[in-house]
């Protein structure tokens, strides 16, 4: 989620940013007369930006779960902590700029504020306004005030100046912030859709084998921690191939198609899991059945491939199949491996006993 991003990106700039205003804090007033003149003043600054600088750690950023509008409020919470801190920063260096007696602080909290500012323009451009809102209220107060002090007209032209190179800045940082939160999302995007093609199987859009061992693993488990029973169907096309030699490659690709839409239909059980498992074989997982009523489904799908042939472009394909039952045995710590054998043997003996037809695995 970009907006997760986002919030992971502005936690990394407020851990380390805050300790820098109290730092710059306790250098700008130590040579200057802050700390003896206002003491009172003096502590109250110390404290307030350590306090914000410690509300910037706090709390973590919420995870995922917390959605959008979750992590919309620990960022403007975020937010309103370092604008905080930048207005008192740009508070802080007004007095300074203002009071004569402070005059010895002048240049080092000019110094400040402009690394302030800069480092604020590269690190903060995540949100356009409020970046920008946080480096007026930093530096803003120095080209506006200077002018009101004994200071050369040429660290005033220069001061101001500064003031548009920190906009460039800011703006291209922010530019480029979102080119990469782009580039962040159009990865994330091409992952999940290999992820998903590499579990798909392209001819007919069913799971291909390699998600199926996964499914297989995770009823088993469901099946052991619940005690609920597991059946498994393996389905061959009979005579497949005599429809490649008598109709050409792409009749048969197109038979596997519509045979799989059928099966698509027949595997509405909720958690039904189908699968091709290769060639002309799938394998469809029945969570919550036992032996008998899995036969009951095969044989119905069977008996529906018998009456209703299948519809290809050139015409009605008649086809039938053969299906092996099998069910998992938890109690004898059976595993998907063994179910999945089992009902390949039943498979088998249906090819032996004549094809077409259904056989159960003995329990
Ligand atoms: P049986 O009743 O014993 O299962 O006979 P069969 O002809 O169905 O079985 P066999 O294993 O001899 O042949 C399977 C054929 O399936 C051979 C292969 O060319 C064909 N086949 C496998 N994958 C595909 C595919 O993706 N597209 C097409 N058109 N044919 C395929
Ligand atoms: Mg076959
Ligand atoms: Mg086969």
């Amino acid at each position: 989620m970009r907006l997760a991003r986002e919030a992971a990106d502005t936690r990394q700039r407020l851990v380390a940013g805050g300790l820098f205003y109290v730092i710059g804090w306790l250098v700008v007033s130590a040579p200057g007369a802050v700390m003896v003149q206002h003491t009172l003043a003096w502590a109250g600054i110390t404290m307030a930006f350590m306090v914000l600088a410690a509300l910037r750690l706090w709390p973590a950023v919420p995870d995922e779960q917390a959605g959008a509008a979750g992590i919309s409020r620990w960022l403007d919470r975020q937010w309103s902590v370092v604008l905080v801190t930048a207005a008192l920063w740009g508070g802080v260096l007004s007095w300074i700029l203002l009071d004569p007696h402070l005059a010895g602080g002048r240049s080092a909290a000019l110094l400040c504020t402009i690394a302030f500012a800069t480092a604020f323009a590269h690190n903060y451009a995540l949100r356009r306004n409020r970046a920008l809102l946080g480096v007026a209220l930093i530096y803003l107060p120095a080209p506006l005030l200077l002018p009101r002090t004994d200071e050369s007209l040429a660290v005033e032209v220069t001061v101001a100046a500064y003031s548009i190179y920190l906009a460039v800045v800011l703006l291209r940082s922010y530019r480029e912030y979102q080119q990469h939160l782009d580039l962040y999302d159009a990865l994330r995007l091409q992952r999940d859709q290999y992820e998903r093609l590499s579990r798909i199987d392209p001819l007919t859009g069913v799971a291909n084998r390699r998600a199926f061992g996964g499914a297989l693993e995770h009823h088993v488990g469901e099946a052991r921690r619940t005690g609920r029973p597991l059946a498994m169907l393996v389905l061959d096309l009979d005579h497949f191939k005599r429809v490649n030699d008598e109709h050409g490659h792409d009749a048969g690709d197109a038979c596997l198609v519509r045979f799989a839409d059928r099966l698509r239909e027949m595997v509405q059980a909720p958690g039904a899991h189908l699968s091709r498992l290769g060639g002309e074989e799938f394998g469809v997982l029945l969570p919550g059945y036992a032996a008998d009523a899995a036969a009951v489904v095969a044989e119905g799908f069977r008996a529906s491939l018998e009456q209703r042939p299948l519809q290809l472009r050139e015409g009605p394909l008649a086809i039938t199949v053969s299906i092996g039952v099998a069910v998992l045995h938890p109690e004898a710590g059976e595993a998907g491996a063994e179910l999945y054998r089992a009902a390949d043997r039943a498979m088998y003996r249906a090819k032996a006993e004549g094809r077409n037809r259904v056989r159960v695995e003995a329990p």
